[in-house]
């Protein structure tokens, strides 16, 4: 049997990303850069005012101040998206908006606060260094400059300053088509009728926002009864796609045909099961260096093997350097006692208490069933060796789904 670590290390290598493409910018959102970017433009692309107030050269007002005021006659207006100002004459100052562009010769701004503007004339309560309240062509990025680099994930800050390069077309990982076969003759679709012994898919849907939400393209398939030639042909339209996941008959049941149908395909396993609890029957195998990977029918097992195992492949492919989550540090809510052996990936309720993150396990009793997932916002990884966890002890979480929430502001105390 497989630890964690050498089912991620078996798995990893099958899963490269699988080249890239051009896309729009505006459907690039959540998708990893296959190239470098570098600046097409300065940023900001010309001299502009940080603040309302005048273009001045500094020289001219250097000596201003509340009891010497500097008094200098209004020539012309510059706006954001007006007409670009004429250069500035000598002993003159343009009144200037946030955004716009600086005249030819003026080298600062005086806030508007620090003036009293009389017809057209301006005095100037307050000197202002050359450079003051001006945001300079080029200050942010120069144009040549390494903006992004391959295998970043193209976030809102990564997509405004794509789109503030005027970049309007990206390059891109390919999204993997992600195959989703469940298998079991008691599966029945959302809304069909449930005859007794049947029950629906669920995990269809569960894990194919799983996919979605990770940034793959679900392939959901029609469940395949437990027959070994109804699940060999859904599993030759299933290796259509880029990856294939099956669902249940990965154990050892008489009824559990994955493995026949698997071998009988030319699908060649890699391993099967893993020291993990829930999901230890998860099977890995590739067709012609295609992964396939058959995880177990529970729903519970599935979500989390899917967490722990497929989500960092999939990220992977899609091009993410850095696919493995990040675990945080809590402390238990309260005791459990365990049967040690293997890791176990506990459900639970994550929340900040001071300066600490506390963990509630929703599976306190060993459930495996679907309400124990509601509301679960942390994954705790409960070491293979400890029988025994108390209430306060420390424990690593990867936090899931929507996260920490609270009910209150944080600004309320941090006012
Ligand atoms: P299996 O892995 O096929 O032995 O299934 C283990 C348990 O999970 C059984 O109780 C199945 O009925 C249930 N199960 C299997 N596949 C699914 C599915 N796609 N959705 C919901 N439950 C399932
Ligand atoms: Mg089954």
């Amino acid at each position: 049997m497989q630890s964690i670590a050498e089912a991620l290390a078996a798995m990893l290598p099958a899963f490269s990303p699988l080249g890239e493409e051009d896309v729009p910018l505006t459907r690039s959102f959540g998708r990893y850069l296959a190239q470098d970017i570098i600046a097409a433009l300065d940023s900001p692309p010309f001299d502009n005012s940080a603040m309302d107030g005048y273009a001045v050269r500094a020289v001219e007002v250097a000596n201003a101040d509340s009891a010497s005021p500097v008094r200098l006659g209004v020539r012309g207006e510059s706006r954001a998206g007006g007409p670009l100002p004429s250069a500035l004459e000598r002993g003159a100052a343009c009144r200037i908006f946030t955004g716009a562009p600086m005249p030819a010769g003026a080298d600062a701004v005086v806030i508007q606060e620090d003036t009293v503007r009389t017809g057209d004339e301006v005095t100037i309560f307050e000197a202002s260094p050359v450079g003051k309240h001006v945001r300079a062509r080029g200050s942010d990025v120069r144009a040549g400059a390494a903006l992004l680099r391959s295998g970043d994930r193209i976030w809102h800050g990564e997509l405004g300053l794509l789109a503030s390069q005027n970049i309007a077309r990206v390059p891109v990982y390919k999204q993997p088509r992600v195959a989703l076969l469940s298998t079991g003759d008691e599966l029945r679709e959302l809304g069909a009728k449930l005859e007794p012994g049947s029950i629906v898919n669920s995990n269809l849907y569960v894990l194919t926002e799983m996919l979605r939400e990770l940034g793959v393209v679900p392939v959901p398939l029609p469940a395949a009864p437990d027959s070994l030639p109804e699940i060999e042909s859904a599993l030759r339209k299933a290796l259509e796609a880029d990856v294939v996941i099956t669902m249940g008959g990965v154990s050892v049941g008489e009824y559990d045909f994955v493995h026949e149908a698997f071998a009988n395909l030319g699908i060649e396993p890699s391993f099967w099961k893993v020291r993990i609890k829930p999901g230890k029957p998860l099977a890995f195998a590739q067709y012609r260096g295609k992964p396939v990977i058959g995880v177990p029918g529970n729903p519970i097992s599935a979500m989390v093997i899917f967490e722990v195992l497929v989500a960092p492949s999939l990220r992977a492919m899609l091009g993410d350097p850095r696919p493995h989550p990040q675990p945080v540090s809590a402390r238990l809510r309260e005791d459990y006692r365990r049967r040690p052996g293997r890791i176990e990936i506990a459900r639970a309720v994550a929340t900040r208490e001071g300066d600490e993150l506390v963990v509630a396990l929703t599976s306190l009793q060993g459930s495996g069933s679907l309400p124990s997932f509601v509301g679960v916002n942390a994954l705790v990884i409960l070491p293979a060796d400890r029988a025994e966890l108390h209430a306060g002890d420390w424990v690593e979480a990867l936090l899931w789904g929507p996260g920490l929430r609270s009910e209150r502001s944080c600004f309320e105390t941090l006012d």
